[in-house]
């Protein structure tokens, strides 16, 4: 069970991400949580990734893909996992493909418009991680974390000059990836034009997509061949 969410920052693809996971027992991989960890911890890998995060830029692809390597080969990676924000790039998704086989990928497809505005007003928990947003992921009170009671703080890159850079990022370097693997008929798309549409929606949108995905797959397996 190997798969990837992909979309633009604040698709809610990390919401989706970290709540699915649990429930096929696989870990969730965020990148960018792992370079926010890095950062934190000081590491060579956080020093070499945080200027390009300040700015909204992607961080080198030879830096990323070796951290995703020796995060998947970790044992909890056994049974699969969820990938978040990775790959971002086709030479990351290359890369990718020698390592592992992947068997879907979610697409989190959402308007400018929406992303905009949540990403405008995202918080983050500081102690766990958890998002928030005051469209349609609102804290039960102010500042605070509804799982933790950490501090609700913005990231640095939800600042607004950065977010408009982070869209053209994803917009040049990683939007061509959905039609790398919808050439490999890996993709399923996940529509949201409901700015107040709840994160429990979404996560409802990603598992039909993946049941009816599973679904598709079994009735091909399935049906005969007549050549
Ligand atoms: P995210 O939390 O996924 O929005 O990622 C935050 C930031 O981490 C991005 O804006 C990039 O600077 C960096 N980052 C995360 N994943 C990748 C990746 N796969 N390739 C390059 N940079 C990444």
């Amino acid at each position: 069970m190997r798969k990837i969410f992909l979309g633009p920052p604040g698709s809610g693809k990390g919401t989706a991400a970290s709540r699915i996971a649990p429930k096929f027992n696989v870990p969730h991989i965020s990148t960018g949580d792992l370079f926010r960890h890095n950062i934190t911890e000081e590491t060579q890998i956080g020093l070499e990734a945080k200027d390009y995060m300040k700015r909204g830029e992607l961080v080198p692809d030879e830096i990323v893909i070796g951290m995703l390597k020796e995060r998947i080969q970790e044992d909890d990676c056994q049974e699969g996992f969820i990938l978040d924000g990775f790959p971002r790039t086709i030479p990351q998704a290359e890369q990718l493909a020698k390592l592992t086989d992947m068997d879907l990928v979610i697409n989190m497809d959402v308007s400018d418009e929406i992303v905009i505005k949540r990403l405008s007003s995202r918080v983050t928990c500081e102690n766990c991680g958890e998002i928030f947003n005051l469209v349609g992921l609102i804290p039960k009170n102010e500042g605070e974390c509804d799982k933790c009671q950490g501090k609700l703080i913005r990231r640095p890159d939800d600042e607004p000059e950065v977010i408009q850079n982070r869209l053209n990022m994803y917009k040049e370097q990683t939007a061509p990836l959905i039609n790398f693997y919808k050439n490999k008929n890996l993709v399923k798309d996940v529509t949201c034009t409901n700015i107040n549409q709840t994160a429990e929606e979404t996560v409802q949108s990603v598992l039909n997509a993946i049941e009816n995905f599973t679904s598709e797959i079994k009735e091909t397996l399935e049906t005969p061949n007549n050549n």
